[in-house]
Protein backbone atom coordinates (compact mmCIF):
# COMPACT_ATOMS: atom_id res chain seq x y z
CA UNK A 1 0.00 0.00 0.00
CA UNK A 2 0.98 3.78 -0.49
CA UNK A 3 1.29 6.26 1.70
CA UNK A 4 2.01 9.93 0.71
CA UNK A 5 3.73 12.61 3.20
CA UNK A 6 0.91 15.23 4.40
CA UNK A 7 3.30 18.46 3.82
CA UNK A 8 4.19 17.21 0.14
CA UNK A 9 2.13 15.04 -2.30
CA UNK A 10 4.99 14.12 -4.47
CA UNK A 11 6.57 12.15 -1.66
CA UNK A 12 4.98 8.89 -2.09
CA UNK A 13 6.23 5.45 -0.58
CA UNK A 14 5.63 2.19 -0.46
CA UNK A 15 4.78 0.61 3.37
CA UNK A 16 8.17 -0.78 3.51
CA UNK A 17 10.07 2.51 2.92
CA UNK A 18 7.45 4.20 5.18
CA UNK A 19 8.37 2.39 8.07
CA UNK A 20 12.12 2.94 7.81
CA UNK A 21 12.38 6.28 6.76
CA UNK A 22 9.56 7.28 9.89
CA UNK A 23 8.93 10.82 8.87
CA UNK A 24 9.13 12.65 5.68
CA UNK A 25 12.38 14.71 4.47
CA UNK A 26 10.39 17.64 4.63
CA UNK A 27 9.30 16.80 7.66
CA UNK A 28 5.63 15.41 7.14
CA UNK A 29 4.07 12.58 7.87
CA UNK A 30 3.20 9.45 6.31
CA UNK A 31 -0.54 8.62 5.96
CA UNK A 32 -2.11 5.73 3.72
CA UNK A 33 -3.48 7.42 0.47
CA UNK A 34 -6.77 5.14 1.05
CA UNK A 35 -8.52 2.91 3.61
CA UNK A 36 -8.88 -0.22 3.33
CA UNK A 37 -12.17 -1.23 3.98
CA UNK A 38 -12.90 -4.17 6.57
CA UNK A 39 -16.45 -4.84 7.70
CA UNK A 40 -17.36 -8.09 7.13
CA UNK A 41 -17.84 -8.55 11.43
CA UNK A 42 -19.48 -12.34 10.93
CA UNK A 43 -16.25 -13.71 9.29
CA UNK A 44 -14.28 -11.62 12.32
CA UNK A 45 -16.13 -13.41 15.22
CA UNK A 46 -14.02 -16.03 15.89
CA UNK A 47 -11.25 -14.72 15.18
CA UNK A 48 -8.23 -13.80 17.64
CA UNK A 49 -6.21 -11.31 18.31
CA UNK A 50 -3.45 -12.48 16.01
CA UNK A 51 -5.82 -13.12 12.81
CA UNK A 52 -7.08 -9.75 13.56
CA UNK A 53 -3.86 -8.09 13.51
CA UNK A 54 -3.07 -10.09 10.33
CA UNK A 55 -5.93 -9.13 8.54
CA UNK A 56 -5.48 -5.38 9.68
CA UNK A 57 -1.53 -5.20 9.35
CA UNK A 58 -1.71 -7.37 6.11
CA UNK A 59 -3.75 -4.88 4.39
CA UNK A 60 -1.86 -1.73 5.03
CA UNK A 61 1.54 -3.69 4.90
CA UNK A 62 1.24 -6.02 1.78
CA UNK A 63 4.45 -5.32 0.98
CA UNK A 64 6.27 -7.72 3.54
CA UNK A 65 4.49 -10.40 2.58
CA UNK A 66 1.75 -12.32 4.85
CA UNK A 67 3.94 -15.46 5.55
CA UNK A 68 6.40 -12.87 7.27
CA UNK A 69 3.64 -10.82 8.87
CA UNK A 70 2.12 -13.66 10.47
CA UNK A 71 5.34 -15.00 11.96
CA UNK A 72 6.36 -11.74 13.20
CA UNK A 73 2.62 -11.13 14.95
CA UNK A 74 2.69 -14.83 16.36
CA UNK A 75 6.05 -13.83 18.07
CA UNK A 76 5.34 -10.26 19.04
CA UNK A 77 2.04 -11.08 20.56
CA UNK A 78 3.00 -14.00 22.78
CA UNK A 79 3.56 -15.03 26.39
CA UNK A 80 5.22 -11.63 27.20
CA UNK A 81 1.57 -10.37 27.19
CA UNK A 82 0.55 -11.50 30.95
CA UNK A 83 -3.42 -12.18 29.42
CA UNK A 84 -4.34 -14.75 26.67
CA UNK A 85 -6.83 -12.56 25.33
CA UNK A 86 -3.42 -9.95 24.94
CA UNK A 87 -5.96 -7.03 25.30
CA UNK A 88 -8.88 -7.90 28.25
CA UNK A 89 -12.09 -5.89 27.92
CA UNK A 90 -13.48 -5.63 31.46
CA UNK A 91 -16.75 -4.04 32.16
CA UNK A 92 -17.39 -2.50 34.88
CA UNK A 93 -20.55 -0.35 35.58
CA UNK A 94 -21.38 -0.36 32.00
CA UNK A 95 -18.79 1.25 30.81
CA UNK A 96 -15.97 -1.28 28.81
CA UNK A 97 -12.00 -0.84 29.75
CA UNK A 98 -9.95 -2.03 27.07
CA UNK A 99 -7.06 -2.93 29.05
CA UNK A 100 -3.70 -1.97 26.75
CA UNK A 101 -1.57 -2.38 28.97
CA UNK A 102 -0.89 -6.07 29.78
CA UNK A 103 2.52 -5.96 27.45
CA UNK A 104 6.24 -6.23 28.66
CA UNK A 105 6.40 -2.67 29.90
CA UNK A 106 2.70 -2.89 31.43
CA UNK A 107 1.92 0.47 28.82
CA UNK A 108 -0.35 0.87 25.72
CA UNK A 109 2.73 1.60 23.72
CA UNK A 110 3.39 -2.33 24.01
CA UNK A 111 1.01 -3.21 21.72
CA UNK A 112 2.78 -1.63 18.79
CA UNK A 113 6.22 -1.56 20.04
CA UNK A 114 5.81 -5.43 20.49
CA UNK A 115 6.08 -5.85 16.63
CA UNK A 116 7.83 -2.60 15.38
CA UNK A 117 10.94 -4.29 15.26
CA UNK A 118 9.80 -7.13 13.38
CA UNK A 119 8.43 -4.64 10.85
CA UNK A 120 11.34 -2.55 10.61
CA UNK A 121 13.91 -5.60 10.38
CA UNK A 122 10.94 -7.14 7.46
CA UNK A 123 10.87 -3.93 5.37
CA UNK A 124 15.51 -3.34 5.35
CA UNK A 125 15.11 -6.55 4.04
CA UNK A 126 12.29 -6.23 1.24
CA UNK A 127 14.31 -2.50 0.39
CA UNK A 128 18.11 -4.30 0.22
CA UNK A 129 19.08 -2.40 3.26
CA UNK A 130 22.32 -3.52 5.26
CA UNK A 131 22.99 -0.16 6.91
CA UNK A 132 22.83 -0.52 10.27
CA UNK A 133 19.49 1.38 12.04
CA UNK A 134 19.33 3.79 14.46
CA UNK A 135 16.16 4.44 15.87
CA UNK A 136 16.04 7.91 17.48
CA UNK A 137 12.83 8.29 20.20
CA UNK A 138 11.85 11.08 22.45
CA UNK A 139 9.71 9.98 25.38
CA UNK A 140 7.47 11.01 27.47
CA UNK A 141 7.54 8.08 29.79
CA UNK A 142 6.12 4.77 28.21
CA UNK A 143 7.49 5.00 24.63
CA UNK A 144 10.96 4.44 25.40
CA UNK A 145 10.85 1.41 27.54
CA UNK A 146 8.50 -0.21 25.38
CA UNK A 147 10.85 0.76 22.19
CA UNK A 148 13.81 -0.54 24.15
CA UNK A 149 12.58 -3.51 25.27
CA UNK A 150 11.48 -4.51 21.98
CA UNK A 151 14.96 -3.39 20.13
CA UNK A 152 17.27 -4.57 23.13
CA UNK A 153 19.78 -7.30 21.46
CA UNK A 154 18.12 -6.69 17.98
CA UNK A 155 20.66 -6.82 15.30
CA UNK A 156 21.65 -4.43 12.63
CA UNK A 157 19.65 -1.96 15.33
CA UNK A 158 20.73 0.85 17.81
CA UNK A 159 18.14 2.50 19.82
CA UNK A 160 18.85 5.88 21.64
CA UNK A 161 16.04 7.09 23.90
CA UNK A 162 15.84 10.88 25.63
CA UNK A 163 13.70 11.27 28.27
CA UNK A 164 12.62 13.93 29.88
CA UNK A 165 14.98 14.44 33.28
CA UNK A 166 11.79 15.44 35.83
CA UNK A 167 8.76 14.77 33.74
CA UNK A 168 8.52 10.87 34.16
CA UNK A 169 7.25 8.80 36.95
CA UNK A 170 9.87 7.59 39.08
CA UNK A 171 8.77 3.51 37.86
CA UNK A 172 9.06 5.14 34.32
CA UNK A 173 12.48 6.39 35.03
CA UNK A 174 13.83 3.23 36.57
CA UNK A 175 12.63 0.82 33.86
CA UNK A 176 14.52 3.17 31.29
CA UNK A 177 17.97 3.69 33.03
CA UNK A 178 18.02 -0.64 33.51
CA UNK A 179 17.37 -1.00 30.59
CA UNK A 180 20.45 -3.65 29.55
CA UNK A 181 21.27 -4.67 25.80
CA UNK A 182 24.38 -3.50 24.41
CA UNK A 183 22.77 -1.41 21.42
CA UNK A 184 20.60 1.08 23.73
CA UNK A 185 21.58 4.13 25.12
CA UNK A 186 19.43 6.30 27.48
CA UNK A 187 19.53 9.78 27.96
CA UNK A 188 17.60 12.10 30.38
CA UNK A 189 17.17 15.62 28.42
CA UNK A 190 17.27 19.01 31.43
CA UNK A 191 13.93 19.73 29.87
CA UNK A 192 10.25 18.65 29.17
CA UNK A 193 9.06 16.14 26.91
CA UNK A 194 8.25 19.04 24.16
CA UNK A 195 11.98 20.09 24.55
CA UNK A 196 13.28 16.07 23.57
CA UNK A 197 10.63 15.66 20.55
CA UNK A 198 11.99 18.60 19.30
CA UNK A 199 15.41 17.59 19.20
CA UNK A 200 14.98 14.64 18.01
CA UNK A 201 12.63 15.71 15.41
CA UNK A 202 15.64 18.88 14.65
CA UNK A 203 18.14 15.99 13.98
CA UNK A 204 15.98 14.21 11.63
CA UNK A 205 16.12 17.25 9.43
CA UNK A 206 19.46 18.02 9.96
CA UNK A 207 20.78 17.21 6.52
CA UNK A 208 24.38 17.44 7.74
CA UNK A 209 23.19 15.41 10.64
CA UNK A 210 22.35 12.81 8.20
CA UNK A 211 25.01 12.93 5.86
CA UNK A 212 27.35 11.85 8.88
CA UNK A 213 25.31 9.10 9.63
CA UNK A 214 25.43 8.11 6.05
CA UNK A 215 28.55 8.24 5.66
CA UNK A 216 28.97 6.07 9.00
CA UNK A 217 26.96 3.78 7.40
CA UNK A 218 23.87 4.60 9.85
CA UNK A 219 19.73 5.32 8.78
CA UNK A 220 17.82 6.94 10.88
CA UNK A 221 14.44 5.91 11.93
CA UNK A 222 11.94 6.99 14.60
CA UNK A 223 10.23 4.35 17.33
CA UNK A 224 7.67 7.61 17.98
CA UNK A 225 4.07 7.28 16.77
CA UNK A 226 5.34 9.42 13.99
CA UNK A 227 5.97 5.95 12.34
CA UNK A 228 3.54 4.14 10.52
CA UNK A 229 4.70 0.97 12.08
CA UNK A 230 3.64 2.49 15.53
CA UNK A 231 0.23 3.43 14.25
CA UNK A 232 -1.14 1.07 12.30
CA UNK A 233 -0.71 -1.62 15.03
CA UNK A 234 -2.77 0.55 17.06
CA UNK A 235 -5.97 0.32 14.78
CA UNK A 236 -6.02 -3.60 15.91
CA UNK A 237 -7.65 -3.66 19.19
CA UNK A 238 -10.25 -1.06 18.51
CA UNK A 239 -11.49 -3.77 16.23
CA UNK A 240 -10.98 -6.17 18.70
CA UNK A 241 -13.00 -4.79 21.38
CA UNK A 242 -15.80 -4.29 18.97
CA UNK A 243 -15.73 -8.04 18.25
CA UNK A 244 -15.56 -9.11 21.80
CA UNK A 245 -18.43 -6.62 22.39
CA UNK A 246 -20.18 -8.77 19.60
CA UNK A 247 -19.35 -12.14 20.85
CA UNK A 248 -20.82 -10.79 24.50
CA UNK A 249 -23.83 -10.10 22.56
CA UNK A 250 -23.48 -6.39 23.95
CA UNK A 251 -24.00 -4.82 20.64
CA UNK A 252 -26.58 -5.13 17.98
CA UNK A 253 -25.09 -5.63 14.57
CA UNK A 254 -23.30 -2.23 13.32
CA UNK A 255 -24.35 -0.97 16.79
CA UNK A 256 -21.97 2.28 16.96
CA UNK A 257 -19.89 2.33 19.90
CA UNK A 258 -17.94 5.88 21.51
CA UNK A 259 -14.11 5.38 22.22
CA UNK A 260 -12.68 7.36 25.01
CA UNK A 261 -8.94 7.77 24.63
CA UNK A 262 -6.33 9.63 26.94
CA UNK A 263 -4.56 11.59 24.66
CA UNK A 264 -1.25 13.11 24.34
CA UNK A 265 0.56 12.98 20.32
CA UNK A 266 -3.16 11.95 19.30
CA UNK A 267 -1.70 8.61 18.20
CA UNK A 268 -3.63 6.20 19.81
CA UNK A 269 -7.09 8.31 19.35
CA UNK A 270 -5.94 8.71 15.28
CA UNK A 271 -6.21 5.04 14.90
CA UNK A 272 -9.45 5.01 16.39
CA UNK A 273 -10.36 7.33 13.91
CA UNK A 274 -8.38 5.33 10.99
CA UNK A 275 -10.79 2.15 12.33
CA UNK A 276 -13.93 5.05 11.65
CA UNK A 277 -12.33 5.32 8.58
CA UNK A 278 -12.48 1.62 7.84
CA UNK A 279 -15.70 0.67 8.50
CA UNK A 280 -15.85 0.23 12.24
CA UNK A 281 -19.36 1.79 13.29
CA UNK A 282 -18.33 4.51 15.99
CA UNK A 283 -20.30 6.81 16.91
CA UNK A 284 -18.53 9.25 18.88
CA UNK A 285 -14.27 9.68 19.44
CA UNK A 286 -13.73 10.95 23.00
CA UNK A 287 -10.40 12.46 22.81
CA UNK A 288 -9.47 13.44 26.59
CA UNK A 289 -6.41 15.76 28.17
CA UNK A 290 -5.02 16.56 31.14
CA UNK A 291 -4.15 19.73 32.48
CA UNK A 292 -2.18 20.50 29.13
CA UNK A 293 -5.49 20.57 27.68
CA UNK A 294 -4.25 22.45 23.66
CA UNK A 295 -6.26 19.39 22.33
CA UNK A 296 -9.36 20.48 24.11
CA UNK A 297 -9.24 24.29 23.18
CA UNK A 298 -8.50 23.03 19.50
CA UNK A 299 -11.71 20.78 19.10
CA UNK A 300 -13.65 23.66 20.61
CA UNK A 301 -12.61 26.69 18.78
CA UNK A 302 -9.83 25.45 16.08
CA UNK A 303 -6.81 27.71 17.81
CA UNK A 304 -4.23 25.42 18.34
CA UNK A 305 -1.73 27.44 20.68
CA UNK A 306 0.88 25.61 22.31
CA UNK A 307 2.00 29.41 23.91
CA UNK A 308 2.10 28.41 27.60
CA UNK A 309 4.10 26.62 30.43
CA UNK A 310 3.94 22.78 30.17
CA UNK A 311 2.03 21.65 33.22
CA UNK A 312 3.56 18.31 35.05
CA UNK A 313 0.98 16.33 36.04
CA UNK A 314 0.36 12.50 37.72
CA UNK A 315 -0.42 11.56 33.64
CA UNK A 316 3.15 12.22 32.28
CA UNK A 317 2.82 10.39 29.25
CA UNK A 318 0.01 13.45 28.34
CA UNK A 319 1.77 15.75 29.00
CA UNK A 320 2.67 17.24 26.00
CA UNK A 321 1.80 20.59 23.88
CA UNK A 322 2.83 19.40 20.24
CA UNK A 323 0.45 16.86 19.60
CA UNK A 324 2.07 15.31 16.60
CA UNK A 325 -0.42 13.04 14.92
CA UNK A 326 -2.92 16.13 14.76
CA UNK A 327 -1.21 17.00 11.73
CA UNK A 328 -2.29 13.29 10.38
CA UNK A 329 -6.11 14.12 10.80
CA UNK A 330 -5.93 17.70 9.81
CA UNK A 331 -4.56 16.76 6.79
CA UNK A 332 -7.53 14.46 6.33
CA UNK A 333 -10.03 16.91 6.97
CA UNK A 334 -8.52 19.66 4.72
CA UNK A 335 -9.10 17.32 1.90
CA UNK A 336 -5.61 16.30 1.74
CA UNK A 337 -4.42 19.87 1.68
CA UNK A 338 -0.79 19.53 1.45
CA UNK A 339 0.50 22.84 1.38
CA UNK A 340 -2.27 23.91 3.74
CA UNK A 341 -0.84 21.84 6.05
CA UNK A 342 2.53 22.57 5.52
CA UNK A 343 1.79 26.34 5.97
CA UNK A 344 0.19 25.63 9.50
CA UNK A 345 2.89 23.56 10.58
CA UNK A 346 5.41 25.93 10.07
CA UNK A 347 3.38 28.12 11.84
CA UNK A 348 3.22 26.70 14.66
CA UNK A 349 6.59 25.73 14.69
CA UNK A 350 7.66 29.54 14.32
CA UNK A 351 5.16 31.65 16.01
CA UNK A 352 3.41 28.71 18.51
CA UNK A 353 -0.02 28.41 16.90
CA UNK A 354 -2.22 28.42 14.38
CA UNK A 355 -6.15 28.62 13.48
CA UNK A 356 -8.31 26.20 11.09
CA UNK A 357 -11.45 26.75 11.96
CA UNK A 358 -13.28 25.45 9.35
CA UNK A 359 -12.90 21.97 9.49
CA UNK A 360 -15.89 19.47 10.11
CA UNK A 361 -14.63 17.71 13.39
CA UNK A 362 -17.64 16.09 14.26
CA UNK A 363 -16.58 12.60 14.89
CA UNK A 364 -14.63 14.17 17.53
CA UNK A 365 -15.66 15.45 21.32
CA UNK A 366 -12.55 16.74 23.46
CA UNK A 367 -12.80 18.18 27.17
CA UNK A 368 -9.91 17.58 29.91
CA UNK A 369 -9.23 16.47 33.49
CA UNK A 370 -8.01 18.29 36.50
CA UNK A 371 -5.80 17.01 39.02
CA UNK A 372 -8.26 16.69 41.73
CA UNK A 373 -10.42 15.05 39.20
CA UNK A 374 -8.14 12.47 39.01
CA UNK A 375 -7.90 11.47 41.98
CA UNK A 376 -11.45 11.53 42.43
CA UNK A 377 -12.38 9.04 39.03
CA UNK A 378 -9.52 6.63 40.68
CA UNK A 379 -10.88 6.50 44.31
CA UNK A 380 -14.67 6.27 42.84
CA UNK A 381 -13.65 3.26 40.87
CA UNK A 382 -12.00 1.40 43.28
CA UNK A 383 -14.14 1.99 46.07
CA UNK A 384 -17.68 0.77 44.03
CA UNK A 385 -16.13 -1.91 41.93
CA UNK A 386 -12.73 -2.64 43.48
CA UNK A 387 -11.49 -1.85 40.42
CA UNK A 388 -8.23 0.29 39.30
CA UNK A 389 -7.57 2.28 37.39
CA UNK A 390 -3.94 4.34 36.31
CA UNK A 391 -4.08 8.42 36.12
CA UNK A 392 -3.92 8.49 32.52
CA UNK A 393 -6.82 5.73 32.33
CA UNK A 394 -8.89 8.25 35.01
CA UNK A 395 -8.31 11.35 32.91
CA UNK A 396 -10.32 9.52 29.89
CA UNK A 397 -12.72 7.82 32.90
CA UNK A 398 -13.50 11.76 34.20
CA UNK A 399 -13.90 13.41 30.49
CA UNK A 400 -16.35 10.91 29.47
CA UNK A 401 -18.69 11.28 32.83
CA UNK A 402 -18.25 15.11 31.40
CA UNK A 403 -19.29 13.94 28.03
CA UNK A 404 -22.35 12.11 29.51
CA UNK A 405 -23.58 14.58 31.44
CA UNK A 406 -22.91 17.48 28.44
CA UNK A 407 -24.58 15.18 26.24
CA UNK A 408 -26.95 12.66 27.75
CA UNK A 409 -25.58 9.91 24.78
CA UNK A 410 -26.17 6.55 25.89
CA UNK A 411 -24.08 4.89 23.33
CA UNK A 412 -22.12 2.17 24.20
CA UNK A 413 -18.63 3.06 25.34
CA UNK A 414 -15.42 1.64 25.32
CA UNK A 415 -12.36 3.71 27.43
CA UNK A 416 -8.80 2.85 25.89
CA UNK A 417 -7.19 2.15 29.59
CA UNK A 418 -3.38 2.69 28.62
CA UNK A 419 -1.62 2.06 31.63
CA UNK A 420 -1.06 -0.07 34.85
CA UNK A 421 -1.60 1.37 37.88
CA UNK A 422 1.53 -0.24 39.47
CA UNK A 423 3.69 1.99 37.22
CA UNK A 424 2.33 5.80 38.86
CA UNK A 425 1.72 4.17 41.96
CA UNK A 426 2.20 7.72 44.22
CA UNK A 427 -1.06 8.99 42.63
CA UNK A 428 -3.38 5.86 42.73
CA UNK A 429 -2.42 5.17 46.38
CA UNK A 430 -2.81 8.39 47.45
CA UNK A 431 -6.06 8.02 45.62
CA UNK A 432 -7.58 5.56 47.40
CA UNK A 433 -6.27 6.63 50.72
CA UNK A 434 -3.07 5.62 51.63
CA UNK A 435 -0.71 7.64 53.10
CA UNK A 436 2.40 7.97 50.72
CA UNK A 437 4.33 10.51 52.49
CA UNK A 438 8.13 10.16 52.88
CA UNK A 439 7.79 6.57 51.44
CA UNK A 440 9.96 5.32 49.13
CA UNK A 441 7.97 4.06 46.15
CA UNK A 442 8.48 0.73 46.36
CA UNK A 443 7.26 0.66 49.70
CA UNK A 444 3.98 2.46 48.31
CA UNK A 445 3.59 0.12 45.73
CA UNK A 446 3.82 -3.05 48.70
CA UNK A 447 0.57 -1.17 49.85
CA UNK A 448 -1.14 -0.62 47.07
CA UNK A 449 -1.05 -4.00 46.49
CA UNK A 450 -1.50 -4.95 49.80
CA UNK A 451 -4.60 -2.78 49.86
CA UNK A 452 -6.08 -3.83 45.94
CA UNK A 453 -5.40 -7.51 46.67
CA UNK A 454 -3.27 -7.18 43.01
CA UNK A 455 -0.07 -8.48 43.30
CA UNK A 456 2.84 -6.31 41.89
CA UNK A 457 3.63 -7.09 38.48
CA UNK A 458 6.37 -9.16 38.22
CA UNK A 459 8.06 -6.80 35.46
CA UNK A 460 8.24 -3.76 38.00
CA UNK A 461 8.67 -6.10 41.27
CA UNK A 462 11.62 -6.66 39.56
CA UNK A 463 13.12 -3.05 39.08
CA UNK A 464 13.76 -3.28 42.57
CA UNK A 465 17.33 -5.18 42.45
CA UNK A 466 18.40 -3.88 38.82
CA UNK A 467 21.98 -2.34 38.36
CA UNK A 468 21.39 1.16 37.24
CA UNK A 469 23.46 1.61 33.65
CA UNK A 470 22.42 4.60 32.16
CA UNK A 471 23.35 8.10 33.92
CA UNK A 472 23.85 10.03 30.83
CA UNK A 473 22.26 13.64 30.91
CA UNK A 474 21.91 16.88 28.67
CA UNK A 475 20.93 20.02 27.66
CA UNK A 476 18.87 19.74 24.92
CA UNK A 477 21.23 21.80 23.27
CA UNK A 478 23.62 18.51 23.45
CA UNK A 479 21.47 16.33 22.36
CA UNK A 480 22.99 15.43 18.77
CA UNK A 481 26.55 15.96 20.38
CA UNK A 482 25.04 12.83 22.26
CA UNK A 483 23.95 11.08 19.72
CA UNK A 484 27.34 11.47 17.62
CA UNK A 485 29.59 10.43 20.97
CA UNK A 486 27.13 6.93 21.09
CA UNK A 487 27.45 6.04 17.60
CA UNK A 488 31.38 7.28 17.84
CA UNK A 489 30.80 9.77 14.44
CA UNK A 490 32.17 13.04 15.95
CA UNK A 491 33.25 15.57 14.04
CA UNK A 492 36.61 14.99 12.18
CA UNK A 493 37.73 18.64 13.21
CA UNK A 494 36.65 19.60 16.74
C1 LIG B 1 1.52 7.49 25.34
C2 LIG B 1 0.46 7.37 26.34
C3 LIG B 1 -0.75 8.07 26.22
C4 LIG B 1 -1.02 9.02 25.08
O1 LIG B 1 -1.12 8.36 23.84
P1 LIG B 1 -0.91 9.20 22.49
O2 LIG B 1 -0.94 8.19 21.41
O3 LIG B 1 0.42 9.87 22.62
O4 LIG B 1 -2.03 10.16 22.42
C5 LIG B 1 -1.73 7.87 27.18
N1 LIG B 1 -1.51 7.07 28.25
C6 LIG B 1 -0.35 6.40 28.40
C7 LIG B 1 -0.18 5.56 29.60
C8 LIG B 1 0.66 6.51 27.46
O5 LIG B 1 1.80 5.84 27.63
Amino acid sequence: MKFISTRNKNAILKSSEGILQGISKEGGLFVPCTFPEIKDFESLLNKNYREIALLIMGSFFPELGVDYLKESIDMAYDTKFDNKDIVPLINIDGINFLELYHGPTLAFKDMALSILPYLIKGAKKVENINEEIVILTATSGDTGKAALEGFANVEGVKIIVFYPEDGVSEVQKRQMITQEGDNTFVVGVRGNFDDAQSGVKRMFNNRNFSKRLEENNYILSSANSINIGRLIPQIVYYYYAYITMLKRKELKKEEKINIVVPTGNFGNILAAYYAKQMGLPVNKLICASNENNVLTEFLKDGIYDKRRDLALTSSPSMDILISSNLERLLYHLSGEDDNLIDKKMNQLNNKGYYEMNNLDIGDFYGNYAEEEEVSQGIEYLFKNNGYLIDPHTAVGYNVYEKYKLETKDKTKTIIASTASPFKFGSKVASSIGIDIKGKDEFTILEELSQKSNIPIPSNIQSLKNKAIIHKNTANKEEMEDMVKKFLDIGDKDD
